[in-house]
């Protein structure tokens, strides 16, 4: 993990319960079948407030992010959905801590619980280390932990298991297709147990059957971990596929243009899926959406 920076506190539970609008209750454990779970009542795991975002290039400042507030819930999938160049990524960095903001705040509601990381990142990018094997990739997190060799071998293995490349414990990345070394990543992410995943486009360069292969292993790994997980796509498809909520953003600066619950049933595979609510549902987050894939285009 990187510094922390002074604007992207960190409350624990026992200190700072971050109250929702609406009354927070206990009902988060069971958000894995039925409908999705977007407009039930539930604590709030991550709030963003007033977030001003600026680079400054080679041409000038670019201001990446102007005004965005955002809650996520506790256990909830939520995709980023937005025009590219929108800033999204910057603000899946601003809450790992790899950036800090101008302005505005971001609080993480932590669990107390031992030296859990707060969030972890997978990248479209690989980011497995080429000199590790897939075993030691998936354990780095946790040998960085101090766990004992052991013990995070164990657990390395059962995520090997759970990915579906048991059998390439000792292979090493370029001996990897793209899907493999992604669910590497994937696998390493979960094994480090954050209390938030952080996912910026992970299957964006992968074919179309690896990377709904790759979505349905993700849900797998989700819903047994409850885990809060932030992800940024510009697929409104996949955003539909994986997500509780989205939040659609509006075209540079980023902010929240408008948050679409995903009331379809889960699990969301082919025979169960509901076409006409589906269809209904990408319609409405293409309204949201043309306008500013419009002037994204018109600016470039
Ligand atoms: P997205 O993830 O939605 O594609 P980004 O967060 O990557 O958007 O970028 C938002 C805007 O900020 C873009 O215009 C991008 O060019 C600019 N940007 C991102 N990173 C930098 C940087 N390190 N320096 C200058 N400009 C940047």
């Amino acid at each position: 993990m990187s510094d922390r920076p002074t604007n992207r506190r960190m409350a624990t539970i026992q200190d700072t319960r971050m109250e929702s609008p609406r009354r927070p209750t206990d009902e988060t454990a069971d958000s894995r079948s039925g409908p999705a779970t977007g407009t039930r009542e539930r604590p709030v795991r991550i709030r963003a407030s007033g977030i001003e975002k600026s680079y400054t290039g080679r041409d000038g400042d670019v201001q990446a992010l102007s005004g965005m507030d955002l809650e996520v819930y506790d256990s909830e999938f939520f995709c980023l959905l937005g025009p590219s160049g929108c800033g999204k990524s910057t603000f899946l960095r601003l809450v790992s801590g790899l950036l800090e903001a101008d302005a505005g705040e971001i609080d993480i509601r932590t669990e107390s619980d031992g030296d859990r990381p707060t969030t972890s990142m997978v990248f479209q990018e690989k980011g497995i280390f080429p000199w590790k094997s897939v075993l030691d990739n998936i354990a780095f997190g946790l040998k960085m932990r101090g766990i004992d060799k052991q013990r995070r071998y164990e657990i390395a293995r059962e995520y090997i298991e759970k990915v579906n490349l048991t059998g390439f414990e000792n292979a090493y990345p370029h001996q990897l297709s793209g899907g493999m070394a992604q669910r590497v990543g994937i696998a390493r992410a979960f094994a480090n147990d954050p209390q938030v995943l952080l996912m910026d486009e992970p299957f964006g360069d992968l074919d179309a059957q690896t990377k709904r292969y790759l979505q349905e292993e993700l849900l797998s790994l989700w819903s047994e971990s409850k885990k809060t997980v932030v992800y940024v796509t510009h697929d409104i498809e996949e955003a539909i596929q994986l997500g509780d909520r989205l939040g659609v953003m509006g075209a540079r600066p980023g902010h929240i243009k408008e948050i679409v619950d995903v009331d379809i049933e889960r699990p969301r595979t082919r025979e169960n899926l509901d076409i006409a609510r589906l269809e209904a549902l990408q319609t409405r987050v293409w309204d949201v959406l043309s306008d500013e894939v419009q002037r994204t285009v018109e600016e470039q």
